[in-house]
């Protein structure tokens, strides 16, 4: 697993895939390609020594906002949600493991017998390792998103840089699957993200990560060998940092 001669720019790194990239094209449940593709992509960049923590989503499976209509109280389709994200993570540790990365799960909520319970100073510790950290069921909170999640464990352990993964090759002025003449822009403020409430994260998530200057970089995962061009130093997809003037 090579670098191709570039040495990573960073140290550790807090990578946030939703659940729909780990589905088919129909958007709901597993699929092995991807799954394949996400841990290929991943195990290079684990080779080259960065740390990285992975916050998987659940999208694919479940969202308790989505849940209207369905006869259940919004905090118990969140607990549901969040453990869609215990299922992908599972899935993706497999596949991570596949690929001969040395990985743990933890869970924020008690999942004992299938994962290991959130401690930050274990998860510190397999990092410092080399092991690939994949933390599921979000905060353990309801009425949060896998986003706010991983603001919050990438600040945790001391990441440089959130990679915010999407299908799109950055943050657009409008969707551009609609909008043909919509702009990409190659930097934003995090300000600029909330006050014209862009499609990066939710607004709480991009809050935290500008209340700890944590960049941002969003990304399209689809394509082979993104994540290593960003470790590597490559201006890829959309960087949020820095605020007006910055
Ligand atoms: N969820 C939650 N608390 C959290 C994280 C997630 O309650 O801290 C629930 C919520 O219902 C959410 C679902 O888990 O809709 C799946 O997460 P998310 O929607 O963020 O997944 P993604 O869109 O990234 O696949």
């Amino acid at each position: 697993m090579g670098s191709q001669g570039e040495p990573p720019v960073y140290r550790r790194l807090l990578l946030k895939l939703s659940g729909e990239a780990l589905a088919p094209a129909t958007g709901s449940g597993l699929d092995a390609d991807r799954l394949n593709a996400v841990a290929a992509e991943v195990a290079e960049v684990a080779g080259m020594g960065v740390g990285l923590g992975l916050v998987v989503g659940g999208g694919n499976y479940f969202r308790g906002a989505r849940a209207v209509g369905l006869p259940m109280d919004r905090i118990v389709a969140d607990h549901i949600g969040m453990l869609a994200t215990a299922m992908n993570a599972l899935a993706l540790g497999q596949a991570l493991e596949s690929a001969g990365v040395a990985v743990r799960v933890q869970s924020a909520v008690d999942l004992t017998p299938i994962a290991e319970p959130y401690v930050r100073a274990r998860a510190l510790a397999h990092l410092d390792k080399g092991r690939v950290v994949i933390f599921a069921c979000g905060t353990g909170n309801p009425l949060f998103t896998t986003d706010s999640a991983a603001s919050l464990r990438a600040v945790e352990i001391g990441a440089q840089l959130m990679l915010k993964a999407t299908k799109v090759d950055g943050v657009y002025s409008d969707d551009p699957l609609c909008t043909p003449d919509a702009v990409r822009y190659e930097s934003l403020s995090y300000d600029d993200v909330l006050t014209r409430s862009l499609a990066v994260m939710d607004a709480a998530a991009v809050a935290l990560c500008r209340d700890h200057r944590l960049p941002i970089r969003v990304f399209d995962v689809m394509e082979a060998g993104n994540l290593r061009r960003i470790v590597s130093g490559a201006n890829v997809g959309t960087l949020v940092w820095g605020g007006t003037g910055e």
